[in-house]
């Protein structure tokens, strides 16, 4: 500290100022409430300026992420129609296919209900923006749901009719080339035995005894031997209300109990029964009652298909 000098104003002489402990002190604190002011002033004008920079910080930070959301809505968009492309396809082709109607817009559309569950976000700034994207997604991810159902639905329904078509009756009984011709079709007709008109309840093959029979359809063999004017003849139970006769045969070759696929080697071609001559009557039954098997027959199949059904 320096030195102080005060004027005596008797001797008119500058002496050195000696202060008291008193003055000492004062002087001290006048320092040190100005170093604190001055620190003070430091400390608030750094607050200040972080305060400042901080906030230019979250505000960019803010608006990277108002960007983010609105890519992420324009991604939830594309998603949106390439998922309407599918449904789409899903209803005109593959529901279609199976028989079942196409989804209606309200099931496919369906949202959450109301818009509650998105106030949460009225608090930000930009809320509504997030709870569109919100919104977004939460439809997108019910209509992949409903999407998943329906797929669901389609491959047990497909699983079922791939089922039914390898069981239903649906080829002829013989091979085309084994047999002569169609001796008598389904219908009324005059009996040759009985000597009056009957209803002919199946197709008769005149063909050369011995000639090979098969299965029209998957199935179960639920009976074999004789049945009065059948003669010996085979019964299938397809299911689906389907039964099929194979009658008239020479030889069976398949028991009851038997789980057979289409084209399975039955038995041969014989005169038993009520018969005019050696032939295979063949017969379809839906619910037990007798019909055209012609109308179960698909299109001609070339003879080497029918092998390859045959033998499998
Ligand atoms: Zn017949």
């Amino acid at each position: 500290m320096k030195q102080k000098f005060i004027l005596d104003p008797v001797t008119l002489t500058f002496k050195p100022h000696k202060p008291t402990f008193k003055q000492r002190l004062k002087s001290v604190g006048r320092y040190l409430t100005i170093s604190f002011a001055i620190a003070a002033l430091f400390f608030v004008v750094s607050i200040l300026s972080g305060f400042s920079l901080t906030g230019k910080f979250f505000e960019k930070q803010n608006q990277t992420l108002i960007k983010e959301l609105m890519a992420l809505e324009k991604k939830f968009d594309k998603h949106s129609q390439d998922l309407a492309e599918i449904e789409e396809k899903d209803d005109i082709l593959y529901r279609n296919f199976v028989g079942l109607n196409p989804l209606p817009p309200t099931i496919r559309q369906a949202g959450f209900g109301g818009t509650d569950r998105y106030h949460k976000f009225n608090i930000l700034s930009n809320g509504r923006l997030l709870a569109k994207v919100f919104q977004k997604a939460d439809l997108l991810e019910n209509q992949i749901h409903i999407q998943q159902k329906s797929f669901d639905d389609i491959q047990s329904l497909g699983e079922e009719k791939v089922r039914y078509i390898a069981f239903v009756p649906s080829i002829c009984p013989m091979r085309k080339s084994n047999y002569f011709r169609i001796s008598d079709y389904f219908g009324t007709r005059f009996h040759p035995v009985f000597g009056e008109y009957k209803e002919h309840t199946g197709i008769d093959y005149a063909a050369l005894p011995g000639t090979p029979v098969y299965a029209s359809g998957g199935g179960v063999v639920a009976a074999t031997g004789w049945d009065n004017g059948y003669g010996l003849r085979v019964l299938i139970n397809h299911g689906y209300g389907y039964t099929t006769i194979y009658a008239h045969l020479q030889r069976i070759v398949v028991h009851v109990g038997d789980s057979i696929k289409r084209g399975k080697l039955l038995g041969f071609v014989g005169n038993t029964g009520v018969s005019t001559g050696p032939h295979l009557h063949y017969e379809v039954r839906l619910n037990n009652k007798p019909v055209n098997p012609i109308r179960y027959y698909i299109d001609d199949i070339p003879d080497d298909e029918y092998n390859q059904i045959a033998h499998k």
